[in-house]
């Protein structure tokens, strides 16, 4: 079964995809190879390109400058995105995550001042919530952020620690989550700040990954001053603007991702025919078959979750424990997959992805690596398993 789109749906579509093809080819992107492909610098030249394109805010409302397009087709560009096989986007926080946030509780200057830097990509975010004692458990957040009013203005002084921040080194701005009231717990007394990375007091110091890159910090901040007209919402609101914030990432954030698999998967196939194993391809093995077949069912059901998790946006319901389900079928089926390239390279695997003689540029080894982060970002496999225990089947705590 496959979902039918409308003619004008399918035309967009076809914008879509003609737009991106040239774009790409004009930017050299087809002659890259995978691993230029992954270029930080490249991929946010390829950002701004975009904003300047008219190709970001597809849902954003007119007034805000984007296309005030339909879900529906906004999710056909995110398809399209990833079966071109785009460039990673490195300001998508910002998109999904603070845009409709500030659009929903920001003060019009706080639009005026932000949306526009979003749009075109000039300005980056990063998400400032985890910290070394709360993770899973955001509640028990310490950064705590001093009210002063003098003759200087009406400011907060925010210090403590944020940790695992991604793309932290290269953002101008950071949305951070603070206790506002030092005599709260838990949930009350947090607040929702928008924090210059330039300001006076911030430390980024990048953490090492698997990979040996560095795409996540830990942040420290010692007095930094943010100006009261930059906490979003009420003073003590912030968790429920995270709250709401984190189901606008819920909701279409993986339908690219479930697209790219069916891409990866389709290479994967290719690996297993042309790598051998004991003198034949390995996709002559019948074990190396059974993980496919079974991969490929797995796939074909998360694409049909996806749109299923769809049809419930366009109802206008929020996305419930049916998005907790396909981030966790996603990440475990994705980290299934990527043990399998392992299996089908043998002893090849144990090149390191940067290696000159490893497979497909180390392709698989770095995903492979990569691949351990996303059963813990965006909450944990365990946090998605409780939501749907609790909230989707009932179940007590
Ligand atoms: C690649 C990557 C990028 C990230 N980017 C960001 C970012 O930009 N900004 C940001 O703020 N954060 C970011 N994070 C942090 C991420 O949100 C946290 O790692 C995640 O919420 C888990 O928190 P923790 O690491 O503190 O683990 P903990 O919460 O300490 O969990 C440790 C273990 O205990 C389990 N556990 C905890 N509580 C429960 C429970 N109630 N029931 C059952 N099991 C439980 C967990 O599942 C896990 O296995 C990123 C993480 C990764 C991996």
């Amino acid at each position: 079964m496959n979902p039918s789109f409308s003619a004008a749906e399918e035309a967009f579509r076809q914008e879509a995809r003609i737009w991106l093809i040239e774009s790409l080819r004009s930017v050299g992107y087809d002659a890259m190879s995978w691993r230029e492909r992954l270029d930080t610098d490249f991929c946010m030249r390829w950002e701004r390109h975009m904003g300047a394109s008219g190709w970001t805010g597809l849902s954003w409302p007119k007034e805000y400058g984007g296309r005030a397009l339909p879900l529906v087709q906004q999710v056909i560009f995110q398809e399209e995105y990833a079966r071109a096989e785009a460039p990673i986007l490195w300001n998508s926080m910002a998109h999904g995550i603070l845009a409709p946030t500030l659009m929903y509780y920001g003060t019009e200057s706080q639009k005026k001042r932000f949306l526009p830097g979003i749009l075109s990509n000039e300005e980056r975010w990063c998400q400032g919530y985890s910290e070394p004692g709360a993770g899973s458990d955001l509640a028990a957040l310490a950064t705590r952020a001093e009210r002063i009013s003098d003759a200087r203005g009406d400011r907060y002084v925010v210090t403590g620690q944020k940790v695992w921040t991604s793309v932290a080194q290269f953002a101008h701005w950071c949305f951070i989550l603070v206790r506002s009231d030092p005599k709260s717990s838990r949930h009350k007394g947090i607040s929702f700040l928008l924090l210059d990375m330039k300001s006076r007091g911030v430390t980024v110091r990048p953490l090492r990954q698997m990979t040996g890159e560095s795409e996540f910090n830990e942040v420290f901040f010692d007095g930094v001053e943010v100006p009261v007209e930059n906490r979003v919402g009420e003073e003590g609101q912030g968790w429920e603007i995270a709250m709401t914030a984190a189901n606008h990432e819920r909701g279409t954030f993986f339908v690219p991702m479930l697209v790219s698999m069916q891409s990866e998967l389709r290479d994967l196939v290719k690996l297993a025919r042309t790598t051998p194993s004991d003198g034949r391809p390995a996709i002559e093995d019948p074990l190396i078959q059974d993980k496919l077949a079974q991969l490929y069912m797995d796939v074909s059901v998360m694409r049909l979750n996806s749109y299923r998790t769809l049809e419930t946006l366009m109802q206008g319901r929020p996305p419930g424990p049916e998005a907790s389900f396909t981030k966790l079928f996603w990440s475990e089926v994705r980290q299934r997959m990527l043990e399998l390239a392992m299996d089908i390279l043998g002893p090849q695997a144990m090149l390191a992805w940067t290696d000159p003689q490893a497979a497909a540029g180390g392709r698989w080894q770095r995903e492979h690596l990569w691949s351990r982060a996303i059963t813990i970002l965006a909450a944990t496999s365990e946090i998605h398993r409780n939501i749907i225990a609790e909230r989707g089947l009932g179940m007590p705590r």
